[in-house]
């Protein structure tokens, strides 16, 4: 399949969508016998697809989009691997099914599996979870040969020789075309709750510092624009467990949020913040 990405710009390129690995083997090899060179994209997302012509950029455009076969599930063994044009939202909701949750969230839930590995992308869970290279277990990919590499595997400790599967990871699509990823995954967190706190550049900055120097165990941080200017933050931290836990540390959060602040659980609403959290 082909997509027509630069209708106006003579000569016109096409973004191909392989629908199989095999098909985007073959283009990749088709590329290089020609000695063409190419430029990767998922979903286009990080904005860094926009419409290219040959005369500006020379790259042949394709798309790891339509990759989307699931390969395991497996809620027991805490991993899960599928093709990588699976979107992060497609991941979330499959692994939900099972109460479990890819401990990575990009801003983007469009955002394919291949992007996000290719732009090393984080989420607010970093913090308590880890980030995307603690997450990858396993990964395949066509290199600048045409060949399909397999790097990792299932098991979250796999590792003899060199760990290509570390490699790929924020090589923003100059190593190779991702194909697949296996991921690590992990139990959804027991009733999550939130504080937020609606506070300027300054402040935040200082209530940040202190929640990292008191060693609170929070699920996650997140501090986003709250007003058209940019001057007011919404910091909200996150956090998990029984009563008795959520209490403890909801009383050490307030200690550093101050009185302002206000709590959520998954899925309330706040009259001020209505899509929160
Ligand atoms: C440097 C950088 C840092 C970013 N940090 C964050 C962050 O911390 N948190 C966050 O949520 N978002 C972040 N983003 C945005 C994020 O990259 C995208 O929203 C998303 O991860 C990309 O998914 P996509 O499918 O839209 O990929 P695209 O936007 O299409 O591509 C993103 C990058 O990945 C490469 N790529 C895409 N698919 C493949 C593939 N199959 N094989 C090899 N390479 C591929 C592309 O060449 C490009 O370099 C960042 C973007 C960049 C460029």
């Amino acid at each position: 399949m082909t997509r027509t990405v630069a209708e106006n710009a003579a000569p016109t390129v096409s973004e191909f969508v392989p629908q199989s690995v095999e098909q985007a083997r073959e283009w990749v090899l088709e590329r290089i016998s020609l000695e063409q060179s190419i430029r990767i994209h998922g979903n286009g997302t990080s904005g860094h697809s926009d419409p290219i012509s040959l005369e500006e950029g020379g790259c042949f455009p394709v798309s790891s989009q339509d990759l989307k076969t699931i390969h395991f599930f497996d809620p027991d063994d805490l991993v899960a691997g599928m093709q990588a044009g699976q979107t992060a939202a497609e991941m979330q909701q499959l692994l939900a099914q099972k109460k479990m949750q890819l401990m990575v969230n990009p801003w983007y839930p469009d955002s394919t599996l291949g992007g996000m590995v290719s732009a090393n992308i984080s989420g607010p869970n970093r913090m308590n979870m880890g980030g995307l290279r603690d997450s990858l277990i396993g990964i395949e990919y066509i290199n600048g040969r045409g060949e399909l590499v397999k790097a990792g595997g299932k098991v979250v400790k796999n590792v003899t020789g060199y760990d290509l599967t570390r490699m790929m990871i924020g090589h923003l699509g100059g190593l190779g075309l991702i194909t697949s990823v296996n991921f690590k995954i992990q139990p959804f967190v027991i009733d999550p709750h939130a504080l937020f706190l609606e506070t300027d550049l300054q402040n935040w900055q200082n209530a940040v510092g202190l929640l990292q120097s008191r060693r609170i165990p929070l699920d996650w941080i997140q501090a986003v624009s709250a007003s058209a200017e940019g001057n007011r933050i919404l910091l909200g931290a996150g956090f998990s467990g029984n009563p008795e836990r959520r209490s403890r540390i909801a009383n050490e959060l307030q200690d550093v949020f101050g009185e302002k602040s206000f709590m959520l659980a998954d899925g309330d609403d706040s009259p001020e913040w209505p899509c929160l959290p």
